[in-house]
């Protein structure tokens, strides 16, 4: 019982977007009147007689029975998320782990290949070694990909790209049109995770991709004090993924996760206006510092991936790297001791600017299979004055060897 949109009501996509994250998926008098919808702690729901109870057996995912299939207040997140992908259906999960491995284990079986395009979340690429390691899956990381490299790794088995754009760490944008006709071709399913940009700025099904992926612990819910993810794609592998990996594993969302998402959705254009303004003063600022080399964020008009940004973003988030002149531990160390407002930790898109280095002064090697620089340091500007976190910076990136 949703209150429909009617699409023409909207003059714009921004508009659309604006009224999913406040009001779409939600219906005050199925609540009495309560304008915030409540949270339904309840693990099971109950049946006035046995043939109601029968008759919703037949379809766990459209009825509700018990809280691992089917909760009202996660279905709200449910809702919104897939409006705003523009996707028929979305399942919550209560990670972007737990999200990201259903969605791969509902497209392939053992002994299939799995093409990673570009630098992809570091965990996700472990789920790429568990795979290997357990169900035989094979699995080549393209990290520099030119149409052709991945033309070229295509086998027979493959059977799943997944890819991020902008790339983890790096923020390198993927050709997302030229991926999907790739993959299309060929017959392969493509999964894209769009924790960075999300569905705000960035729509990978409208652009031909097959199952979008979210940790919505980053800019979705935007305040830190959730972890929860989403898989969004057609009716028939939501169902799939439904009857399978998500009810079998039992990752379902709890209630009170699904309710703190719902309240940070309602703040996310603005939120995201935010973060995209100050991200690019910020990072303005860098380009232009004596003892920086290289910014990495494809909105700065010095990008090589600006026209491409153009094409298929329709903003930035404050989330990018910059990279040190003199990259040596030490630097990054000072550096980041020095920083006073931003904090140090992991994960990105909240309320809270943060820092963070993956030279750990000993992973040489690994940096560079993974084209990070040494020197690099990635940046989530938060809600603060985009002119404090300067400051900031000036007086942690001052006198550095
Ligand atoms: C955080 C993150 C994940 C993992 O999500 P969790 O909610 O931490 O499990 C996956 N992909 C990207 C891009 C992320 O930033």
């Amino acid at each position: 019982m949703t209150k429909e949109f009617k699409m023409n009501k909207f003059q714009s996509e921004i508009e659309k977007d604006s009224y999913i994250c406040t009001h779409y998926g939600e219906n005050p008098e199925d609540y009495h009147g309560a304008v915030v919808p409540p949270i339904y702690e309840s693990s099971l729901h109950v049946f006035k007689n046995y043939e109601t109870f029968l008759e919703a057996q037949k379809d766990e995912q459209n009825n509700y029975l018990y809280w691992r299939g089917t909760n009202p207040t996660v279905e709200i997140a449910e809702r919104k998320l897939a409006a705003l992908e523009r996707g028929d259906s979305c399942k919550c999960f209560t990670s972007g782990m737990a999200a990201i491995s259903a969605a791969i284990l509902t497209l392939i079986r053992s002994g299939d290949h799995i093409l990673t395009v570009g630098n992809v979340y570091g965990t996700s690429l472990k789920i790429m070694d568990y795979l290997k390691r357990k169900w035989e899956v094979e699995h080549t990381a393209i990290v520099e990909p030119s149409m052709e490299k991945i033309e070229a790794a295509i086998q027979i088995n493959t059977k799943v790209i997944l890819l991020e754009s902008p790339t983890t760490m790096t923020f390198k944008l993927i050709n997302i049109q030229e991926v999907v006709s790739l993959a299309k071709k060929h017959g392969i399913k493509t999964i894209m995770d769009n924790t960075w940009a999300t569905p705000l700025f960035q729509k990978p099904l409208l652009m031909g991709i097959d199952v979008v992926v979210h940790s919505a612990a980053k800019y979705l819910s935007g305040h830190s004090d959730i972890l929860a993810g989403a898989v969004i794609s057609d009716q028939n592998t939501i169902r799939q993924l439904f009857d399978n990996e998500f009810t079998l594993f039992g990752g379902a969302l709890a209630p009170h996760e699904a309710w703190l998402l719902i309240r940070g959705l309602r703040t996310l254009p603005i939120r995201m206006g935010q973060h995209q303004e100050s991200g690019l003063k910020v990072s303005e600022f860098l380009s232009k510092h004596p003892a920086v080399k290289k910014v990495n964020h494809p909105g700065l008009s010095t990008s090589k991936d600006f026209q491409l940004g153009k094409e298929q973003l329709t903003g930035y988030t404050g989330t990018f790297s910059f990279e040190l002149k003199n990259g040596s531990f030490e630097n990054i160390q000072k550096c980041l001791n020095r920083l006073e407002i931003f904090q140090i930790g992991y994960s990105f898109g909240s309320y809270e600017s943060l820092v963070l280095s993956e030279n750990n002064g000993k992973n040489m090697d690994k940096l560079q299979i993974h084209g990070i620089d040494p020197g690099l340091i990635r940046l989530s500007i938060g809600l603060e004055s985009a002119e404090l976190l300067i400051q900031d910076l000036e007086q942690a990136l001052a006198e550095l060897d």
